[in-house]
Parts: structure tokens; sequence; C-alpha cells
């Protein structure tokens, strides 16, 4: 069985004792284990601060577009392998490996990309210098500079490639170090990736490190200039950021937790139509690719009362040629959920909608044996859509996530009964509004902004560009209120906001026009 090493302080390391066991999630054999017991995470943050923060804030915005651009490239120089790990230790079917390993590189080469087109600067200007005085000769200018401590990231086990890279990439482009922390079910394909970023040399002593397993007394020793990025569930983003020390030192947070996206049907759209088939299209992908582990995954569907009959039709009939089963099984289109923990959740979760009044019309929590599974093994869930008939009284369809290959149908009769049924959420990742009309997508889409990070307007006219709701794009934010957890991650130049530091320069005008000289403007 592989024993799995965490990369800290410039060496591959291994806790003491027996650790925790990671697992095949068709098949349930242990595939090798992991332990950070014992190791030195005051030794690391402080290599990190002194080593990695001091390298990369030396570097240009160019120089480190270039370091992740050879990040990038050493992630898809093992693509084939880290797919092959993702489909063996997350469950991954090969389609799903792709999306998180391309999504990985891919995020890399975006970050890379912009901040070469940065070029020499260290740190930002944030708007024009502001006379405070009848000349310039007394002036004020906001500056965004790196601040000066470590970044920790802490991930779900969804993305265990895409979730280190996103994160790292802003990270690293705004002049921070990194430790991050993979979720462990999954971290055999971050361990992995992680060898093929430090082999590349492309990072400099102390800017990247990772801990494969739990982070012992990382979190506790966080303090003012550090930054924790979590993303996981609502739960443990809470403990997190309630920590004592985290609180006291105003250490900077941002949570990505869990959301119960919608996708709207416009009362315009006709059954058979592009834009209807775009939806049912997209309903159906995020209901099967990555099982439906995605936080951005349409969980609820709002459709018009007089559709609901030809969606739910039209949804179960697009799911009839779903094959579940192992990733290495020829055909299977659908694989396991990651862990044994997942699939109680899952089967709570459904059972929950179920008692809320939601009903099932296909799918469900009974066992499944999965195509080329051993019988009886492995964590697998059948694609699954419900419908709630009265969506006001379906509580639950709108508080609790379903980690899963789950959606719900919901009827609406008027924009503003849906606009209010899609903020009982209480703040989501992504929603969409599907339409051919531009007032419908206006009152629907403004309506449901607030309530989100993103927003899509999508219709049958989009062609390719269009990748779905589901896909998180480097260019545009990721986050949201309320449930989804507050935080704010990529959109370009705003993801990089939270390992800077805003500061405010006040006084004598010429010698702030020379020290913000080369500074770039945000
Ligand atoms: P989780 O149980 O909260 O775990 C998330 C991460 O937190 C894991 O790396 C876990 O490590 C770590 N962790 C747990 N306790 C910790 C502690 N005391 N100190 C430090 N780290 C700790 O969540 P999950 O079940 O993996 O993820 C599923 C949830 O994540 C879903 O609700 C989903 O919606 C959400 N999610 C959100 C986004 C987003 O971008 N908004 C993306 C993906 C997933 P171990 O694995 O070692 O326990």
């Amino acid at each position: 069985m592989q024993v799995l090493k965490s990369y800290l302080c410039g060496e591959w390391v291994s806790g003491e004792g027996a650790g925790q066991t990671l697992y095949d999630p068709s098949t349930e054999e242990a595939l090798g284990t992991t332990s950070t017991e014992g190791l030195d995470f005051g030794a690391a943050r402080e290599h990190a601060i002194t080593k990695g923060g001091a390298a990369l804030r030396a570097m240009t915005f160019a120089q480190r577009g270039e370091m992740l651009l050879a990040l990038s490239r050493a992630i898809h120089s093992k693509r084939d392998e880290l797919i092959e790990i993702g489909m063996k230790n997350a469950g991954n079917t090969r389609s799903d490996g792709k999306f998180d390993v391309d999504g990985a590189s891919g995020t890399l080469a975006f970050y890379g990309e912009f901040g070469k087109s940065l070029g020499d600067a260290t740190f930002f200007t944030d708007g024009d210098a502001i006379n405070l005085g009848r000349s310039s000769r007394v002036s004020g200018q906001h500056v965004l500079v790196s601040r000066r401590g470590v970044a920790v990231h802490v991930n779900a086990f969804n993305f265990p490639a895409w979730g280190l890279a996103e994160k790292a990439a802003c990270a690293l482009l705004a002049g921070m170090p990194v430790i991050s922390k993979p979720a462990t079910a999954t971290a055999m394909l971050t361990a992995k990736m992680m060898e093929a970023l430090v082999a590349s040399g492309a990072l400099p002593d102390g800017a990247l490190q990772a801990i494969v397993g739990p982070t012992g007394d990382l979190i506790d020793r966080l303090g003012p200039q550090d930054v924790l990025a979590f993303t996981g569930s609502g739960a443990t983003g809470a403990m997190l950021r309630s920590k004592k020390n985290v609180i006291a030192n105003a250490v900077r947070v941002n949570v990505e937790a869990d959301s119960l996206n919608a996708a709207i049907l416009g009362a315009d759209v006709e059954r058979g139509s592009e834009t209807y088939q775009l939806f049912i299209n997209d309903v159906a992908r995020d209901i099967t690719q990555k099982a439906g582990q995605k936080c951005t995954a349409i969980r609820r569907v709002f459709v018009p009362t007089a559709m609901v009959e030809a969606v739910n039709e039209d949804l179960v009939e697009r799911l009839y040629g779903t094959v579940v089963g192992s990733p290495f099984a020829e055909g299977v289109t659908v694989g396991p959920l990651a862990t044994a923990a997942q699939l109680r959740d899952v089967r709570v979760g459904l059972e929950l909608l179920v008692k809320s009044g939601a009903k099932v019309l296909t799918g469900g929590s009974a066992a499944v044996q999965g195509k080329g599974a051993p019988e009886g093994k492995g964590f697998f869930v059948a694609p699954t859509v419900l419908f709630a008939e009265d969506p006001h009284a379906a509580s639950a369809v709108h508080e609790h996530e379903v980690f899963g290959p789950s959606t719900t149908v919901l009827p609406y009769k008027t924009a503003d009964e849906c606009i209010a049924l899609v903020a009982r959420a209480g703040g989501g990742l992504v929603s969409t509004v599907y339409t051919d009309d531009r007032a419908v997508s206006a009152e629907l889409a403004l309506g449901i902004a607030a309530y989100h990070g993103r927003v899509c307007i999508a219709n049958g006219r989009m062609g390719s560009g269009w990748l779905g709701p589901g896909t998180v794009l480097p260019s545009l934010l990721h986050g949201g209120p309320g449930r989804a957890g507050g935080g704010e991650e990529l959109g370009g130049v705003r993801g990089m906001g939270l390992y800077l530091q805003r500061a405010a320069l006040q006084g004598y005008g010429p010698l702030i026009e020379g020290a913000v000289a080369n500074a770039r403007k945000v």
C-alpha cells in the first residue's frame, strides 16, 4: 500500500502512527495511508513566510506569471497519470477526471498569462492619486501590497487537483506563499500533482507546501498577516472561522461552502426549442457529472407550472442512458460517491427531501450495484430526479444540500414567486435563467443577483462558448453570500484581493508619486 507524504520545509515527510486509509470508492479496496502526526507545522509556517514570501515578493508579476505557466505545464505533462489516479481514488469517470485536472492546469495558465500581462510591477495602485489640498502637494493614493504571512488553503474532496490550483494561482500571483491541504479521502491525486509541481523546479523554496492529512496545530498558529481560505461544508467553515486566534488576530478568512443552486426555465421557453434543450442538457449534466459532487451543481429546477409535466418527463428520459459503476468499466457515465460517509449523507439527504414533500421520479436512495464493481461494494447512487408539487411546503429542498447525483423540480407561477423561492436557500454560488426574452432575463437575473456570486443567462444561441453553470471560470467570480460561505475567489484580479493588503498612502504628493512609480494600476 502506498504511504503518502506531505511536502513541508522543502522535504517529503510523513507523520507517525498508522494514520488514515485512502480507498477506491468503486471497490472499497484500501489504496494507501497518510499521517501528519508529529509534523512541525510551526516550522512549515515560518519556512513559508521567511523563504517563500520573501522570494515571491522579489519577483515581478510577469515572473510570477511565468512560474504559474510552468506549473500548468507540469500538471499537463502528467495529465493521463493524474486522471487515472482520480479514477481510482476519487471515483472520477475519465471525463470527470479531465474536468478536474484540466481545470487545474487551465486556471494556472489563465493566471500565468494574466501575470505576464501585468508586467514588471510587484504591487498595485488602486485608483488615481487624490489631491487632499488645493494642489497635488498633499495627496493620497491607495495601494495593494502582498500580505507578509502565509496563505493556508483547506480544500474539499471533490476537486483534488483544481482545488489546489485555483487557490494557489491567486495567492502566488499576489506574492503570498501557500500551504495547501487537500481533503484526505481523495488526496492521492493532489499528492502526485504536488510531486510534479515540485519537480518542475519553477517554485521558489517555501512558495508552496502541502499537507496530506490533518493540519495539526497549524490553524491555531495563524496570525494577523495570514490568510485562511477554506472550501468545504458550512459547519467546518464556521468552526474554522470562529477559532480563538482567527478572531483575535483578524486572520483573513474566505469560506466557500455549500449551495442550493437553481436553474430557472423562463415562462417564454417552449418545449423542444434550442433553449429548452440546453436547459435539459445542463440539468442532466449537473446530475451526472462528478456524480453530482459539484458545489455548483443545479439542485433546484424552477419550472413554470404549465411546463412541469414536460420537464419531468424529459429529464427522466434524458437520464435513461446513464450507466452507474466503476470508472474503469466500459460505458460507465456516473462514478461512485467519493466516500462511505458521502454515501450515508446522500441517502439520509434524499430521505429528508422525500419527507419534506418531494416525490422520487427516478433514482432514489436504494442501494445500487455499480457496473464493474465487486458484488455489494462501492458507494453508488442512481441519478435521481425529485418533484415537489408544493414548492413552499418542501422546506428541506431549500435548506438541505444533497451532495450527490440529485436534483428537485419545483413549479412556479410568477417571476416574483420564483425569486422568493430561489432566495429561500439563503445565498448560493450560481444560478441560471434560461430564456430568449429580454424582459424575463432582466427581471429574473437581477431579481436573484443579490443572493448569488454568479448568475447565468442562457439560451440556445450561445454555441460552444457555453460550458454550463457548473464550470467555474478563472475570469469570473466564484463564491456567494450566506449559505455559500460569503467568499469570493477567482474573477481575475478580484481573486488576488484576499492576499493583498489595501493601504492608503497619504502625505507629500511628489514622494508618494515616486513610491508608486513602478506599480501597476489595478
Ligand atoms: P468538510 O468535511 O467540511 O471538509 C473540507 C476540508 O476541511 C477537508 O480538507 C477536511 O480535511 C478539512 N477539515 C475538516 N475539519 C478540519 C479541521 N478541524 N481543521 C482543519 N481542516 C479541517 O467538507 P467535505 O465533505 O470535504 O466537502 C463537501 C462540502 O464542500 C459540500 O457541502 C460542498 O458543497 C462543499 N464545497 C463547496 C465548494 C465551493 O467552492 N463553494 C466546492 C466544493 C465543495 P479532512 O479531509 O482531512 O477531514
